[in-house]
């Protein structure tokens, strides 16, 4: 089994309601919770990744990972390592060569083996220096005798006994010479090996060989000591991982591909000026899988021999960023906030409300129906800052108050610039959030991935001098002219007014927000130029987001959940929201009671909520229900 196959150690309620946020699990904190000791085991989600990566290590297969940052990328192929054979470990000594120094010997052993054998090499080394030193001291005695009573000279017997002691210490030299360097060491492995090679520079990855500053005369290090293994030397028999794959150079991927197809690949200086590069050992074995990670970008611009080599000899996988949300896997959920106080170790316990708050998150970031995020690095982030300042004030446990206040403290850059923007609107009295303006509505939208906004939209109506036109500005033109087109057929359909004959400016009060989506923006678009045309003031209290059909239905749009929020937050207390995304709500309990959310399925709705409570509205309204219909079939022309 792996990962998700594995089942929850913790107690668990017979009857299991599917809306228990816990999945059942009867438990007051995380203590409870047992966590699986191997890192396979620990694997949420990702089921097809996890086939691959079992079926790869069976055949001995690269894999192409392709997926956002955080989702089990490395810890996958960390996992894959847990699934290899140990038995199959080599250790790797380089020796020194008698015939050419710069061509170090390389030979490979069973690993263990290398250990004894550089022992075994010392300890014939020391025994020789003993032999030298013992010889050494008899001839210093007979010499300093023979000078001493025969020739009568002190000064002479000290040179002497100092030429030979030096002598002796010269040549003892050469026997380190004869101690292989043990560059890959296997003996304490216990799982096959797994080298995260991400960033790694030409040397780290294809190892290297260092400089020797005395090259020559004697004072050298020899050249095969001075050998360091690479990244794909000590992956051998394991997993090689590289993340962002096309950040390598192309040399190195190209090195790193002959590596793959010969399954050796000799040490040489990667520096080309240095004494190292004119050293070359022999083949060092470079018999690893290689994992290959990165974003589609990364896949795009990766070395096309090395991704055809994957691809040929391999498998190509794309991560999942959701999973269903089920009671099964908000379990997980639950165990992987065990697993992450665990792995912490300093954490406090996280209670049960408090592990319901971060299944909540991982909802509200999956940002899908029914759905969990699987970006556990983010989650795993929240985790530890809630964690920490539960430690900050000593307390016994992680309660939910303390994920609250950490998912304020956690905020992404996007997050951080939205609350600033909101802030700064408010100084400059650019927000408004209650009385009646004609032809200003406020708009929503999401900035990033994960922050609202909101985003006034003005609309006036003027006569026009040629055909009539919309007239909009910044970025979001495109939009508002096809939001435009689309009431006009509806409005055609009760208005005196002809559209054709006049210009439509629409402006987004906006002070140069960059990244603001704008498809989400039609029905804001449409009310304000319905409120401009027939001159009827807007309840500013009112925020609304959703799309608009040629019909005046209203479409579903992304990210709900933080619109409501910052409409909330600019102090607004009615949101419209289009009907269909009525299950993706998820705000947070302290929004829920500021604000009032009316899901809506058609532009009439929008109206009677937006427009100022008048006679003249009454009958807009009645209006636009009336022709809904004939506008079904008409529409389309225009
Ligand atoms: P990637 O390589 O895709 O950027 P990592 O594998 O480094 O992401 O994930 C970072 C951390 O997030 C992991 O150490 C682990 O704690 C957690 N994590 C990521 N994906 C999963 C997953 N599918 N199941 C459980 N934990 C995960």
């Amino acid at each position: 089994d792996l990962g998700s196959d594995v089942e929850i150690e913790a107690d668990i309620r017979e009857d299991v309601d599917e809306d228990d946020l816990l999945g059942g699990l009867a438990i007051e904190s995380t203590d409870e919770i047992s966590v699986p000791d191997r890192l396979v085991d620990q694997v949420i989600g990702q089921e097809h990744a996890r086939d691959v990566i079992m079926k790869a290590a069976k055949q001995r297969r690269h894999v192409m990972m392709i997926g956002s940052p955080g989702t089990g990328k490395s810890m996958l192929a960390k996992a894959m390592s847990e699934l290899l054979p140990r038995e199959e470990l080599q250790d790797v000594l380089v020796y020194h060569n008698p015939d050419d120094g710069n061509q170090p010997k390389v030979r490979t052993v069973p690993a263990g083996k290398g250990d004894q054998i550089v022992e075994a090499h010392k300890e014939e080394a020391r025994k020789r220096n003993q032999m030298r030193s013992f010889l050494m001291w008899i001839i210093i005695a007979i010499v300093l005798g023979y000078s001493l009573i025969i020739a009568q000279q002190v000064l002479l017997g000290i040179l002497a006994a100092g030429i030979i002691y030096l002598a002796f210490r010269y040549g003892s030299r050469g026997s380190d010479a004869m101690i292989p360097n043990l560059i890959v060491n296997n003996a304490d492995q216990k799982a096959a090996p797994f080298q995260d090679a991400t960033g790694a520079h030409a040397g780290a990855l294809l190892g290297d060989v260092r400089h020797d500053p005395f090259q020559s005369g004697g004072m050298e290090t020899p050249s095969h000591d001075r050998v360091e293994p690479g990244a794909i030397h000590k992956a051998s028999k394991g997993v090689l991982f590289i993340d962002e794959i096309n950040t390598l150079d192309v040399r190195s991927q190209q090195h790193l591909m002959t590596a793959i197809q010969e399954g050796e690949f000799g040490i040489t200086g990667q520096s080309e000026r240095s004494s190292g590069a004119m050293v070359q050992t022999e083949p060092v074995p470079t018999d690893f899988i290689m994992i290959a990670a990165g974003n589609l970008d990364a896949m795009e611009n990766m070395h096309p021999a090395l991704r055809s080599r994957i691809k040929g000899y391999g498998y190509e996988v794309y991560m999942d960023d959701t999973i269903e949300d089920t009671p099964d896997m908000r379990r997980k959920y639950a165990r992987f906030v065990a697993q992450e106080v665990a792995n912490d170790g300093r954490l406090p316990a996280f209670t049960a409300e408090a592990v319901e708050e971060i299944i909540l998150e991982a909802r509200r970031r999956a940002g899908r129906k029914g759905h969990l995020t699987l970006k556990f690095r983010n989650l795993g982030g929240l985790v530890r800052v809630a964690g920490d300042i539960a430690r900050g004030e000593a307390a016994d446990w992680t309660t939910r108050d303390h994920v609250l206040q950490a998912k304020r403290r956690a905020r992404s850059i996007e997050q951080q610039i939205a609350d600033q923007y909101i802030e700064r609107r408010k100084d400059y009295e650019l927000s408004v959030n209650e009385g009646f303006v004609t032809g200003r509505v406020n708009g929503l939208a999401v900035m990033g991935q994960d922050s609202g906004i909101m985003l006034p939209v003005m609309a006036e109506v003027t006569p026009s001098q040629g055909p009539g036109q919309v007239i909009a500005t910044g970025q979001l033109k495109e939009m508002a002219e096809e939001s435009v087109q689309n009431v006009s057929a509806i409005i055609k359909k009760f208005s005196n007014q002809d559209l054709s004959e006049m210009d439509v400016h629409v402006q987004f009060v906006q002070t140069g927000q960059q990244g603001v989506d704008g498809d989400s923006a039609s029905i804001t678009v449409a009310t304000a130029v319905i409120s401009a045309l027939e001159d009827i003031p807007i309840d500013q209290s009112v925020a609304m987001t959703g799309s608009l059909s040629v019909r005046g239905d209203v479409l579903p749009v992304g990210g709900v959940t933080h619109k409501i929020e910052a409409a909330a937050k600019a102090g607004c207390d009615t949101v419209i929201i289009p009907a269909a995304n009525e299950q993706d709500v998820m705000i947070e309990d302290e929004y829920k009671e500021m604000v009032d959310i009316i899901p809506v399925s058609h532009i009439s709705e929008v109206l009677d909520v937006a427009l100022e409570g008048e006679p003249e509205k009454d009958s807009l309204v009645d209006r636009l229900k009336s022709i809904t219909g004939s506008a079904l079939n008409k529409g389309k022309g225009v």
